[in-house]
């Protein structure tokens, strides 16, 4: 045995835990031969359960995150999935029942059981690892990328299909980052398009830190193959006129417009929800919003519509994707090699979470349960459009409700 020394132990809900610490065993890729795959869950499921461990074996060089020294067995029967935004954490904060839940499925509960639980989000923005270390501090667990599946993730399964993208949304060049880290091969940023062509948003300029990362190009040499919107926009003006020329160009050449309206490169948004939950006291406009936008005015510019594609929840394929993410993960961290009979979704948003559980599980074997949490986009005075199969006030009540009707008894 290597003596191990205590200053390469990260634990990733420590303070220092940087992104460099989740990379010094294995750079996380999903393998090679099921890039080509256009909706692989189980090539992504196995890339990020393989990150996951990189992560365990980096954390556990000295250290044994909390949660497995617990002495609790694990049930087999169900498991528990987590929306993020509204659920567990509001404005970057977490929600006051959050830590609690979290402590309660770990084991802290008159069954003394531990429930296998995953994380389900729209959000983005930010690598998968990037996203665990931010939320294993929230939270004060460790999460891994294994347990973890953000709006873009099912982008990562189309790294090999297209040659040259334009990558829209988040803060800086955060998202060229993610999209290299997914293994896009040529990644262009609207800065790339505005430093190269200034002129191309008449009232936007670029910073000069923005000025600086941007690449210039000559974008008359090469085609965009398609548009990926990857998180938020932070200048809708600007990344909509860039988005708009490209759909409207021949085969996604700049600079060009098609007669037919039908040669641009295809659209992908990460997620589709209108509105999301931050600390304001109400809900603001989201992805989903800038893809109504988009496609409203491609229609007002040249009379045709447009066709869009959203991964993320409701999307069937989201929920696909999380049951092979959780059975990867009950079985490696558990030893269950048994898909769970009832999966709790716990979220805020009728339109996405709600809705994508009650229609997921229409069509499998396993149950899905959905539960709306009122500490996000719910309101009390409001039907919501998609019923829930139960309503509870916030996330440790909804972690109590499900053991409690699988295990009975109080809780
Ligand atoms: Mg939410």
């Amino acid at each position: 045995m290597p003596a191990k020394t205590a200053t390469s132990v990260r634990r990733l809900s420590s303070a220092d835990a940087r992104r460099s610490d989740l990379y010094s065993v294995e750079t996380v890729v999903a393998p090679p031969e099921k890039l080509k795959a256009l909706y692989d869950a189980d090539g992504t499921a196995a890339g990020l359960e393989r990150a996951r461990k990189s992560i365990d074996e980096t954390a556990s060089d000295g250290d044994t995150p909390e949660v497995e020294q617990a002495d609790r067995s694990c049930t087999d029967k169900f498991a528990i999935a987590f929306d993020i935004d509204g659920v567990l954490v509001k404005g970057g904060k977490p929600l006051p029942a959050s830590v609690g839940a979290m402590k309660y499925i770990n084991g802290d509960n008159p069954y003394r059981v531990k429930i296998p639980y995953i994380f389900v989000t729209n959000g983005g923005g930010k690598t998968e690892e990037e996203r665990c270390i931010d939320l294993s501090r929230q939270l004060q667990i460790e999460v891994s990328p294994g347990q973890f599946i953000c709006g873009h993730t099912p982008m990562r399964e189309m790294a090999e299909v297209y040659q040259t993208v334009l990558v829209v949304g988040g803060e800086g060049e955060k998202c060229r980052v993610v999209a290299e880290d997914y293994g896009f091969k040529d990644v262009v940023t609207p800065g790339d398009i505005i430093k190269s062509k200034h002129d191309t948003t008449p009232f936007r300029k670029l910073t000069e830190e923005e000025y600086r990362n941007s690449r210039e190009r000559n974008f008359d040499e090469f085609t965009i193959d398609a548009i990926f919107v990857f998180a938020d926009s932070r200048d809708w003006a600007g990344d909509q006129q860039i988005i708009l020329d490209l759909l409207m160009s021949k085969n996604g050449r700049l600079g060009t417009r098609s007669e037919t309206f039908d040669e641009g490169p295809p659209i992908y948004f990460s997620h589709n929800d209108i509105v999301w939950s931050t600390s304001h006291e109400h809900s603001r406009i989201g992805m989903g919003a800038l893809r109504t936008s988009v496609e409203a005015l491609y229609k007002e510019l040249t009379g045709k519509e447009l066709t869009t594609v959203a991964f993320g929840k409701p999307q069937l394929g989201t929920f696909g994707f999380a049951t092979r993410l959780l059975r990867e993960w009950r079985k490696e961290t558990y030893g269950i090699d048994e898909p769970p009979a009832t999966v709790y979704f716990v979220g805020d948003t009728p339109e996405s979470d709600i809705r994508g559980t009650n229609e997921y599980n229409q069509i499998s074997d396993t149950d899905w349960f959905s539960i709306l949490v009122k500490t996000g986009v719910y309101q009390d005075d409001k039907t919501p459009r998609f019923a829930p199969m139960e309503v509870c006030e916030d996330v440790l009540e909804a972690v109590k409700f499900a053991v409690r009707r699988e295990l009975g008894g109080d809780s």
